[in-house]
């Protein structure tokens, strides 16, 4: 079971690694973006920190809905609403949970992901971080614990498996056939937030 505890934790452990990571995500969205990305994830992921280790929650939904909120305003780019939605969506199928079972968390990545390829019209191999996201979810329905998932492994592979995608959606699609061969910087983010997660439910 997750609960409140365990999703402080992945969010500081996730802020660890943006922050750690800032320069290494600025240069990547640098080869085929705008050169931000990093910049934005963590400006939004200290304002997260900042944000809930300054409250008291006694449900995840509450918890959740704050994350998201703050990443919504303060990551900014295509990928703060993105990011802000998935979180949303979390917490509205977690409403008034005090802890999450297996079962709930596969329900609400499965709102997540709908909520953020709702939100970006993107699919599946268009090298963007629903690339991370769906492969996870794809592994989650698969298994039935948390024990049994890997999922600093399979957001890993689904992460390094943009670099030979053609970019479909957001700036780096301008790109086209240029866009091979380099990372998708909002899959490298979302791998060091599934990472982190991975620590946290071990
Ligand atoms: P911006 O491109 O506006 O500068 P960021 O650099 O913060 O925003 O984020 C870029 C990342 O957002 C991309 O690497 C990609 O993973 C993700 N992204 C962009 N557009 C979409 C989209 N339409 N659907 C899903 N993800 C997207
Ligand atoms: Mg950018
Ligand atoms: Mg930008």
């Amino acid at each position: 079971k997750l609960d409140v505890a365990h999703i402080l934790d992945w969010m500081e452990k996730a802020n660890d690694k943006i922050q750690q990571n800032k320069t290494y995500l600025t240069s990547l969205d640098q080869a085929i973006g705008d050169g931000d990305h990093g910049i934005n994830m963590a400006r939004g992921f200290q304002e997260v920190i900042g944000k809930i280790s300054a409250s008291d929650y006694s449900n995840v939904s509450d918890l959740l809905k704050d994350i998201s909120m703050t990443l919504l305003s303060k990551v900014g780019g295509a990928s703060g609403p993105l990011y802000g939605t998935a979180f949303l969506k979390m917490s509205m199928a977690l409403k008034d949970s005090d802890s999450v079972d297996y079962p709930q968390f596969v329900h609400a990545m499965e709102e997540a992901l709908q909520g953020i390829k709702q939100r970006g019209k993107a699919e599946k191999g268009e090298k963007t971080l629903v690339d991370v996201w769906e492969t996870l979810l794809e592994q989650l329905k698969e298994q039935d614990d948390f024990d049994s998932v890997r999922f600093e492994e399979t957001a890993k592979l689904a992460m390094e498996s943009t670099k030979e995608l053609e970019a479909k959606k957001g700036r780096a699609a301008y790109l086209r056939e240029r866009s091979i061969g380099h990372l998708d910087p909002g899959s490298v983010s979302s791998y060091y937030i599934f990472s982190s997660l991975s620590d946290v439910v071990k």
